[in-house]
Protein backbone atom coordinates (compact mmCIF):
# COMPACT_ATOMS: atom_id res chain seq x y z
CA UNK A 1 0.00 0.00 0.00
CA UNK A 2 1.25 3.30 -0.70
CA UNK A 3 3.20 4.45 2.76
CA UNK A 4 6.24 5.07 1.56
CA UNK A 5 7.82 7.80 0.02
CA UNK A 6 8.01 7.89 -3.67
CA UNK A 7 12.45 6.77 -3.81
CA UNK A 8 11.43 4.29 -1.35
CA UNK A 9 8.53 2.74 -3.24
CA UNK A 10 11.09 2.71 -6.61
CA UNK A 11 13.84 0.93 -4.68
CA UNK A 12 11.53 -1.45 -3.27
CA UNK A 13 10.03 -2.07 -6.37
CA UNK A 14 13.48 -2.62 -7.93
CA UNK A 15 14.47 -5.03 -4.67
CA UNK A 16 11.40 -6.63 -4.52
CA UNK A 17 10.36 -10.00 -6.49
CA UNK A 18 8.00 -10.72 -9.04
CA UNK A 19 4.61 -12.86 -8.12
CA UNK A 20 2.56 -12.94 -11.28
CA UNK A 21 4.15 -11.85 -14.81
CA UNK A 22 1.12 -11.63 -17.32
CA UNK A 23 2.59 -11.96 -20.82
CA UNK A 24 0.13 -10.89 -24.09
CA UNK A 25 -2.98 -12.24 -22.36
CA UNK A 26 -6.03 -12.70 -24.32
CA UNK A 27 -9.73 -13.94 -23.25
CA UNK A 28 -12.44 -13.87 -26.04
CA UNK A 29 -15.63 -15.54 -26.31
CA UNK A 30 -16.59 -17.03 -29.11
CA UNK A 31 -20.44 -15.99 -30.31
CA UNK A 32 -21.24 -19.55 -31.74
CA UNK A 33 -22.56 -17.64 -34.57
CA UNK A 34 -24.02 -19.62 -37.54
CA UNK A 35 -22.91 -17.35 -40.23
CA UNK A 36 -19.48 -16.44 -39.18
CA UNK A 37 -17.39 -16.33 -35.93
CA UNK A 38 -17.15 -12.98 -34.36
CA UNK A 39 -15.53 -13.40 -30.64
CA UNK A 40 -15.58 -10.85 -28.11
CA UNK A 41 -12.28 -9.69 -27.58
CA UNK A 42 -12.61 -9.27 -23.50
CA UNK A 43 -8.77 -9.12 -22.94
CA UNK A 44 -7.09 -8.65 -26.37
CA UNK A 45 -2.82 -8.83 -25.44
CA UNK A 46 -2.53 -7.36 -21.83
CA UNK A 47 0.75 -7.42 -19.99
CA UNK A 48 2.13 -6.65 -16.35
CA UNK A 49 3.94 -7.77 -13.71
CA UNK A 50 2.73 -7.16 -9.84
CA UNK A 51 5.74 -7.78 -7.32
CA UNK A 52 5.12 -9.62 -3.95
CA UNK A 53 3.46 -7.71 -1.30
CA UNK A 54 2.59 -4.58 -4.04
CA UNK A 55 -0.84 -3.86 -4.48
CA UNK A 56 -2.14 -2.96 -8.22
CA UNK A 57 -4.94 -1.34 -8.90
CA UNK A 58 -7.32 -2.24 -11.80
CA UNK A 59 -9.41 0.57 -13.08
CA UNK A 60 -11.29 1.43 -16.43
CA UNK A 61 -15.31 1.96 -17.53
CA UNK A 62 -17.66 -0.71 -16.86
CA UNK A 63 -16.83 -3.72 -19.98
CA UNK A 64 -13.52 -2.89 -20.13
CA UNK A 65 -12.62 -6.13 -19.72
CA UNK A 66 -11.11 -5.42 -16.11
CA UNK A 67 -13.30 -8.13 -14.10
CA UNK A 68 -12.45 -10.63 -17.13
CA UNK A 69 -9.00 -10.42 -16.78
CA UNK A 70 -9.19 -10.72 -13.15
CA UNK A 71 -11.24 -14.19 -13.44
CA UNK A 72 -8.82 -15.31 -16.31
CA UNK A 73 -6.42 -14.58 -14.01
CA UNK A 74 -8.22 -17.28 -11.10
CA UNK A 75 -8.94 -19.79 -13.99
CA UNK A 76 -12.34 -19.11 -13.91
CA UNK A 77 -12.43 -18.37 -17.39
CA UNK A 78 -9.99 -19.87 -19.74
CA UNK A 79 -7.41 -17.58 -21.36
CA UNK A 80 -7.42 -17.60 -25.74
CA UNK A 81 -3.68 -17.14 -25.78
CA UNK A 82 -0.88 -15.41 -23.54
CA UNK A 83 0.79 -16.47 -20.68
CA UNK A 84 0.06 -16.01 -16.60
CA UNK A 85 3.39 -17.27 -14.56
CA UNK A 86 2.49 -17.01 -11.03
CA UNK A 87 5.82 -18.07 -8.92
CA UNK A 88 7.69 -18.45 -12.45
CA UNK A 89 5.26 -21.44 -13.36
CA UNK A 90 2.82 -20.95 -16.18
CA UNK A 91 -1.36 -21.80 -14.98
CA UNK A 92 -2.89 -21.66 -18.12
CA UNK A 93 -2.19 -25.33 -18.36
CA UNK A 94 -2.34 -26.32 -14.66
CA UNK A 95 -4.68 -29.33 -13.97
CA UNK A 96 -5.00 -32.03 -11.52
CA UNK A 97 -3.38 -31.25 -8.31
CA UNK A 98 -1.32 -28.33 -9.99
CA UNK A 99 -4.32 -27.10 -10.76
CA UNK A 100 -5.22 -27.51 -7.10
CA UNK A 101 -2.83 -26.12 -5.58
CA UNK A 102 -2.98 -22.88 -7.45
CA UNK A 103 -6.43 -22.69 -6.44
CA UNK A 104 -4.50 -22.35 -2.54
CA UNK A 105 -2.32 -19.76 -3.69
CA UNK A 106 -4.82 -17.81 -5.86
CA UNK A 107 -8.11 -16.59 -3.96
CA UNK A 108 -10.62 -13.54 -4.53
CA UNK A 109 -12.90 -11.42 -3.10
CA UNK A 110 -16.26 -10.81 -4.81
CA UNK A 111 -18.37 -7.46 -5.12
CA UNK A 112 -21.22 -8.73 -3.82
CA UNK A 113 -20.98 -10.21 -0.22
CA UNK A 114 -24.66 -10.91 -0.32
CA UNK A 115 -24.98 -13.38 -3.80
CA UNK A 116 -21.08 -15.20 -2.79
CA UNK A 117 -22.46 -16.43 -0.22
CA UNK A 118 -24.41 -19.69 0.48
CA UNK A 119 -27.30 -18.55 2.84
CA UNK A 120 -28.07 -21.64 3.96
CA UNK A 121 -24.77 -22.33 5.24
CA UNK A 122 -23.13 -20.92 8.73
CA UNK A 123 -20.73 -18.20 8.70
CA UNK A 124 -18.79 -21.03 10.41
CA UNK A 125 -19.24 -23.66 7.57
CA UNK A 126 -18.63 -20.68 4.83
CA UNK A 127 -14.98 -20.41 6.30
CA UNK A 128 -14.39 -23.87 6.69
CA UNK A 129 -15.69 -25.07 3.02
CA UNK A 130 -12.39 -24.28 1.49
CA UNK A 131 -10.23 -26.22 4.26
CA UNK A 132 -12.67 -29.08 3.84
CA UNK A 133 -12.42 -29.11 -0.12
CA UNK A 134 -9.01 -29.32 0.23
CA UNK A 135 -8.52 -31.76 3.19
CA UNK A 136 -6.80 -29.52 5.32
CA UNK A 137 -5.44 -30.80 8.66
CA UNK A 138 -7.58 -32.47 11.06
CA UNK A 139 -11.95 -30.98 11.56
CA UNK A 140 -10.59 -30.00 15.09
CA UNK A 141 -7.92 -27.89 13.57
CA UNK A 142 -10.15 -26.56 11.21
CA UNK A 143 -12.80 -25.65 13.18
CA UNK A 144 -9.89 -23.80 15.26
CA UNK A 145 -8.66 -22.13 11.84
CA UNK A 146 -12.03 -20.59 11.56
CA UNK A 147 -12.24 -19.07 14.97
CA UNK A 148 -8.67 -17.77 14.66
CA UNK A 149 -9.83 -15.98 11.16
CA UNK A 150 -13.28 -14.63 12.68
CA UNK A 151 -10.97 -12.82 14.82
CA UNK A 152 -8.87 -11.80 12.22
CA UNK A 153 -11.14 -9.80 10.26
CA UNK A 154 -12.92 -8.46 12.93
CA UNK A 155 -15.73 -10.82 13.60
CA UNK A 156 -16.58 -12.72 16.96
CA UNK A 157 -15.98 -16.74 18.00
CA UNK A 158 -20.16 -16.46 18.36
CA UNK A 159 -20.53 -15.80 15.16
CA UNK A 160 -19.67 -19.17 14.21
CA UNK A 161 -23.50 -20.62 13.82
CA UNK A 162 -25.23 -17.66 12.65
CA UNK A 163 -26.50 -17.52 8.94
CA UNK A 164 -25.26 -14.68 6.54
CA UNK A 165 -28.41 -13.11 6.28
CA UNK A 166 -28.11 -11.84 10.06
CA UNK A 167 -25.10 -9.67 9.35
CA UNK A 168 -24.76 -6.27 7.71
CA UNK A 169 -23.08 -5.78 4.17
CA UNK A 170 -19.68 -5.03 5.74
CA UNK A 171 -19.72 -7.65 8.18
CA UNK A 172 -20.75 -10.22 5.16
CA UNK A 173 -17.67 -8.85 3.23
CA UNK A 174 -15.88 -9.64 6.23
CA UNK A 175 -16.97 -13.58 5.95
CA UNK A 176 -15.88 -13.48 2.00
CA UNK A 177 -12.26 -12.00 3.30
CA UNK A 178 -12.06 -14.18 5.99
CA UNK A 179 -13.12 -16.94 3.52
CA UNK A 180 -10.50 -15.93 1.17
CA UNK A 181 -7.67 -16.16 3.75
CA UNK A 182 -8.65 -19.43 4.64
CA UNK A 183 -6.08 -21.53 2.67
CA UNK A 184 -2.96 -18.64 3.38
CA UNK A 185 -3.03 -17.61 -0.31
CA UNK A 186 -0.39 -15.48 -1.50
CA UNK A 187 -2.21 -13.53 -3.99
CA UNK A 188 -5.92 -12.27 -3.88
CA UNK A 189 -7.90 -10.74 -6.41
CA UNK A 190 -10.47 -7.95 -5.15
CA UNK A 191 -13.14 -7.72 -7.28
CA UNK A 192 -14.57 -4.28 -6.35
CA UNK A 193 -14.86 -5.78 -2.85
CA UNK A 194 -15.94 -2.25 -1.02
CA UNK A 195 -18.20 -0.91 -4.22
CA UNK A 196 -21.78 -2.05 -2.93
CA UNK A 197 -20.97 -0.88 0.98
CA UNK A 198 -21.96 2.51 2.47
CA UNK A 199 -18.90 4.91 2.58
CA UNK A 200 -17.92 4.48 6.06
CA UNK A 201 -18.13 0.63 5.77
CA UNK A 202 -16.07 0.98 2.37
CA UNK A 203 -13.08 2.89 4.51
CA UNK A 204 -13.28 -0.46 7.47
CA UNK A 205 -12.63 -2.73 5.08
CA UNK A 206 -10.26 -1.01 3.25
CA UNK A 207 -7.89 -0.60 6.74
CA UNK A 208 -8.43 -4.08 7.26
CA UNK A 209 -7.40 -5.07 3.61
CA UNK A 210 -4.66 -3.15 4.33
CA UNK A 211 -3.69 -4.83 8.20
CA UNK A 212 -4.36 -8.33 6.60
CA UNK A 213 -1.41 -6.94 3.61
CA UNK A 214 1.12 -5.77 6.35
CA UNK A 215 0.43 -8.97 8.59
CA UNK A 216 0.25 -11.70 6.22
CA UNK A 217 2.47 -9.96 3.49
CA UNK A 218 0.03 -10.57 0.66
CA UNK A 219 -0.10 -9.17 -2.54
CA UNK A 220 -3.54 -7.61 -4.26
CA UNK A 221 -4.93 -7.39 -7.92
CA UNK A 222 -7.62 -4.35 -6.76
CA UNK A 223 -10.46 -4.36 -9.52
CA UNK A 224 -12.14 -1.11 -8.69
CA UNK A 225 -13.87 1.81 -10.96
CA UNK A 226 -13.54 4.36 -8.06
CA UNK A 227 -10.84 6.11 -8.57
CA UNK A 228 -10.44 7.37 -5.05
CA UNK A 229 -10.20 4.25 -3.57
CA UNK A 230 -7.80 3.42 -6.01
CA UNK A 231 -5.28 6.55 -5.55
CA UNK A 232 -5.79 5.82 -1.21
CA UNK A 233 -4.79 1.79 -1.38
CA UNK A 234 -2.87 0.91 -4.48
CA UNK A 235 0.93 1.24 -5.05
CA UNK A 236 0.26 1.01 -8.53
CA UNK A 237 -2.29 1.51 -11.13
CA UNK A 238 -3.09 0.03 -14.36
CA UNK A 239 -5.80 2.09 -16.58
CA UNK A 240 -7.99 -0.63 -18.96
CA UNK A 241 -9.88 0.44 -22.11
CA UNK A 242 -11.34 -2.30 -24.57
CA UNK A 243 -9.61 -4.94 -23.63
CA UNK A 244 -6.60 -3.48 -23.04
CA UNK A 245 -3.96 -1.79 -20.55
CA UNK A 246 -3.65 1.53 -21.44
CA UNK A 247 -1.36 3.42 -18.99
CA UNK A 248 0.45 1.16 -15.57
CA UNK A 249 2.53 2.81 -12.91
CA UNK A 250 2.57 4.54 -9.78
CA UNK A 251 -0.31 5.61 -8.45
CA UNK A 252 0.58 8.91 -7.37
CA UNK A 253 2.64 9.97 -10.49
CA UNK A 254 -0.29 8.76 -12.45
CA UNK A 255 -2.90 10.66 -9.98
CA UNK A 256 -0.75 13.61 -10.36
CA UNK A 257 0.31 13.45 -14.06
CA UNK A 258 -1.13 11.01 -16.14
CA UNK A 259 0.38 10.14 -19.43
CA UNK A 260 -1.71 8.41 -21.36
CA UNK A 261 -5.11 10.35 -23.28
CA UNK A 262 -7.32 7.81 -22.04
CA UNK A 263 -5.80 8.16 -18.39
CA UNK A 264 -6.18 12.12 -18.53
CA UNK A 265 -9.81 11.83 -19.60
CA UNK A 266 -10.79 9.45 -16.85
CA UNK A 267 -9.12 11.05 -13.86
CA UNK A 268 -11.25 14.32 -15.02
CA UNK A 269 -14.28 12.63 -14.71
CA UNK A 270 -13.67 12.50 -10.51
CA UNK A 271 -15.25 15.25 -8.63
CA UNK A 272 -13.01 17.87 -7.31
CA UNK A 273 -13.95 17.50 -3.06
CA UNK A 274 -13.14 21.61 -3.30
CA UNK A 275 -15.59 23.22 -5.52
CA UNK A 276 -13.12 26.53 -5.73
CA UNK A 277 -10.49 23.99 -6.96
CA UNK A 278 -11.24 24.76 -10.91
CA UNK A 279 -10.77 21.28 -13.13
CA UNK A 280 -10.51 20.67 -16.59
CA UNK A 281 -13.25 18.19 -17.69
CA UNK A 282 -12.93 16.27 -20.66
CA UNK A 283 -15.87 14.50 -22.13
CA UNK A 284 -15.66 12.30 -24.29
CA UNK A 285 -17.51 11.72 -27.77
CA UNK A 286 -19.45 8.57 -28.31
CA UNK A 287 -19.20 5.31 -26.55
CA UNK A 288 -16.86 2.60 -26.31
CA UNK A 289 -16.79 0.85 -29.51
CA UNK A 290 -18.22 -2.85 -29.71
CA UNK A 291 -15.16 -5.26 -28.08
CA UNK A 292 -16.20 -7.48 -31.25
CA UNK A 293 -15.11 -4.90 -33.71
CA UNK A 294 -12.56 -3.24 -32.44
CA UNK A 295 -10.08 -0.37 -34.04
CA UNK A 296 -7.55 -1.47 -36.10
CA UNK A 297 -5.04 0.81 -34.75
CA UNK A 298 -5.35 2.27 -30.98
CA UNK A 299 -8.01 1.18 -29.01
CA UNK A 300 -8.67 4.55 -28.12
CA UNK A 301 -8.31 6.29 -31.59
CA UNK A 302 -12.27 6.63 -32.00
CA UNK A 303 -12.81 8.61 -29.08
CA UNK A 304 -9.81 9.85 -28.41
CA UNK A 305 -9.53 14.28 -28.13
CA UNK A 306 -5.73 14.46 -29.01
CA UNK A 307 -6.13 12.03 -31.73
CA UNK A 308 -2.95 12.84 -33.75
CA UNK A 309 -4.09 14.01 -37.51
CA UNK A 310 -2.43 13.47 -40.46
CA UNK A 311 -0.18 16.15 -41.99
CA UNK A 312 -2.57 17.67 -44.38
CA UNK A 313 -5.07 18.70 -41.66
CA UNK A 314 -3.25 19.57 -38.90
CA UNK A 315 -4.01 23.10 -39.29
CA UNK A 316 -7.73 22.72 -40.13
CA UNK A 317 -10.37 24.05 -38.22
CA UNK A 318 -10.71 22.39 -34.28
CA UNK A 319 -14.58 22.47 -34.60
CA UNK A 320 -14.50 20.87 -37.92
CA UNK A 321 -12.34 18.24 -37.31
CA UNK A 322 -14.26 17.79 -34.06
CA UNK A 323 -17.18 17.35 -36.55
CA UNK A 324 -15.07 14.64 -38.94
CA UNK A 325 -14.51 12.82 -35.87
CA UNK A 326 -18.14 12.48 -35.15
CA UNK A 327 -19.38 11.97 -38.32
CA UNK A 328 -17.16 9.01 -38.80
CA UNK A 329 -18.89 7.67 -35.47
CA UNK A 330 -22.14 7.93 -37.03
CA UNK A 331 -20.98 5.49 -39.41
CA UNK A 332 -19.52 3.06 -37.22
CA UNK A 333 -22.43 3.38 -34.85
CA UNK A 334 -25.25 2.60 -38.44
CA UNK A 335 -22.32 -0.04 -39.32
CA UNK A 336 -22.46 -1.81 -35.96
CA UNK A 337 -26.37 -1.71 -35.97
CA UNK A 338 -26.41 -3.07 -39.43
CA UNK A 339 -24.65 -6.10 -37.84
CA UNK A 340 -28.43 -7.74 -37.29
CA UNK A 341 -28.45 -11.20 -38.00
CA UNK A 342 -31.06 -9.74 -40.91
CA UNK A 343 -29.49 -7.29 -42.17
CA UNK A 344 -26.54 -9.43 -42.26
CA UNK A 345 -28.21 -12.40 -44.16
CA UNK A 346 -29.70 -9.71 -46.63
CA UNK A 347 -26.39 -8.46 -47.24
CA UNK A 348 -25.03 -12.12 -48.00
CA UNK A 349 -27.97 -12.91 -49.81
CA UNK A 350 -27.04 -9.99 -51.83
CA UNK A 351 -29.82 -7.44 -51.23
CA UNK A 352 -28.80 -3.81 -49.49
CA UNK A 353 -30.23 -2.63 -46.63
CA UNK A 354 -31.30 1.06 -48.16
CA UNK A 355 -30.26 3.91 -45.59
CA UNK A 356 -31.55 7.74 -46.20
CA UNK A 357 -30.61 10.62 -44.98
CA UNK A 358 -26.78 11.32 -45.32
CA UNK A 359 -27.86 14.56 -46.20
CA UNK A 360 -29.75 15.68 -43.34
CA UNK A 361 -26.82 14.33 -41.46
CA UNK A 362 -23.92 16.42 -43.35
CA UNK A 363 -26.27 19.40 -43.00
CA UNK A 364 -26.73 18.87 -39.12
CA UNK A 365 -23.02 18.20 -38.41
CA UNK A 366 -21.54 20.84 -40.84
CA UNK A 367 -24.02 23.57 -41.33
CA UNK A 368 -23.01 26.66 -39.86
CA UNK A 369 -19.32 25.65 -40.07
CA UNK A 370 -16.60 27.04 -42.72
CA UNK A 371 -15.73 24.09 -43.97
CA UNK A 372 -13.29 23.90 -47.18
CA UNK A 373 -14.44 22.46 -50.32
CA UNK A 374 -11.86 19.80 -50.73
CA UNK A 375 -12.90 18.75 -47.14
CA UNK A 376 -16.91 18.57 -47.77
CA UNK A 377 -16.15 16.79 -51.23
CA UNK A 378 -14.48 13.93 -49.00
CA UNK A 379 -17.22 13.90 -46.94
CA UNK A 380 -20.02 13.94 -49.42
CA UNK A 381 -18.08 11.18 -51.15
CA UNK A 382 -18.23 9.30 -48.19
CA UNK A 383 -21.85 10.45 -47.58
CA UNK A 384 -22.24 8.44 -50.95
CA UNK A 385 -21.39 5.13 -50.22
CA UNK A 386 -23.63 5.47 -47.06
CA UNK A 387 -26.36 6.42 -48.79
CA UNK A 388 -25.95 3.41 -51.33
CA UNK A 389 -25.85 1.16 -48.25
CA UNK A 390 -21.92 0.16 -48.71
CA UNK A 391 -20.78 1.71 -45.12
CA UNK A 392 -17.68 -0.40 -45.01
CA UNK A 393 -16.49 1.62 -48.12
CA UNK A 394 -17.84 4.91 -46.32
CA UNK A 395 -15.88 4.29 -43.44
CA UNK A 396 -12.74 2.98 -45.48
CA UNK A 397 -12.75 6.38 -47.69
CA UNK A 398 -13.01 8.46 -44.33
CA UNK A 399 -9.68 6.03 -42.85
CA UNK A 400 -8.15 6.65 -46.09
CA UNK A 401 -8.25 10.61 -46.07
CA UNK A 402 -8.74 11.92 -42.23
CA UNK A 403 -6.81 8.46 -40.91
CA UNK A 404 -3.37 9.10 -38.69
CA UNK A 405 -1.32 6.25 -37.57
CA UNK A 406 -3.75 6.65 -34.91
CA UNK A 407 -6.07 4.51 -36.97
CA UNK A 408 -4.05 2.02 -38.53
CA UNK A 409 -1.21 1.33 -36.38
CA UNK A 410 -1.44 -0.11 -33.12
CA UNK A 411 0.62 1.78 -29.97
CA UNK A 412 3.47 -0.16 -28.48
CA UNK A 413 3.38 0.59 -24.79
CA UNK A 414 6.13 3.59 -24.69
CA UNK A 415 8.08 4.34 -21.02
CA UNK A 416 7.34 7.83 -19.52
CA UNK A 417 9.34 8.52 -16.21
CA UNK A 418 11.94 6.95 -14.67
CA UNK A 419 9.59 5.19 -12.43
CA UNK A 420 8.67 2.27 -15.07
CA UNK A 421 5.65 4.10 -16.34
CA UNK A 422 4.20 2.70 -19.60
CA UNK A 423 1.46 4.31 -21.56
CA UNK A 424 -0.07 2.93 -25.16
CA UNK A 425 0.31 5.63 -27.04
CA UNK A 426 1.91 6.66 -30.70
CA UNK A 427 2.04 10.73 -28.75
CA UNK A 428 4.81 9.31 -26.47
CA UNK A 429 7.06 8.81 -29.71
CA UNK A 430 9.47 11.72 -29.71
CA UNK A 431 8.17 12.81 -33.36
CA UNK A 432 4.50 13.74 -32.24
CA UNK A 433 3.88 16.18 -29.43
CA UNK A 434 3.36 14.56 -25.74
CA UNK A 435 -0.52 14.00 -24.78
CA UNK A 436 -0.22 16.70 -22.25
CA UNK A 437 1.31 19.57 -24.16
CA UNK A 438 -1.93 18.80 -26.72
CA UNK A 439 -4.41 18.64 -24.15
CA UNK A 440 -3.10 22.12 -22.52
CA UNK A 441 -3.74 23.88 -25.83
CA UNK A 442 -7.30 22.25 -25.37
CA UNK A 443 -9.05 23.72 -22.73
CA UNK A 444 -7.03 26.77 -23.23
S1 LIG B 1 -2.35 6.58 -30.01
FE1 LIG B 1 -3.50 8.29 -30.86
S2 LIG B 1 -5.65 7.76 -30.47
FE2 LIG B 1 -4.41 6.47 -29.17
S3 LIG B 1 -4.32 7.51 -27.23
FE3 LIG B 1 -2.53 8.14 -28.40
S4 LIG B 1 -3.11 10.01 -29.49
FE4 LIG B 1 -4.98 9.02 -28.76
Amino acid sequence: MSTTSTEESKMTRETQETLLEVDDLKTYYEDGGLLNSNPVKAVDGVSFEITRGETLGLVGESGCGKSTLGRTLMRLEEATAGEVKLNGTDITTLSGADLKQFRNDVQMVFQDPDSSLNERMTVGEIIREPLDVHDWKTPDERRARVRELLETVGLQEEHYYRYPHQFSGGQRQRIGIARALALEPEFIILDEPVSALDVSVQAKILNLLEDLQNEFGLTYLFIAHDLAVVRHICDRVAVMYLGNIMEIGPADEMFESPANPYTHALLSSIPEPDPTVARDRITLRGTPPSPRDPPAGCPFSTRCPVKIRPDQYTDLDDDVWERIEVFREVLRERSRAELSLSDRVRKLIGRETVQAGMDDTLTELFGGLSVPVSVMDHLKEAADYAENGDEDAARAYLREEFGSVCDSERPDQLGVGDRGRLSLCHRHDEQYDEPAAVFETLVQ
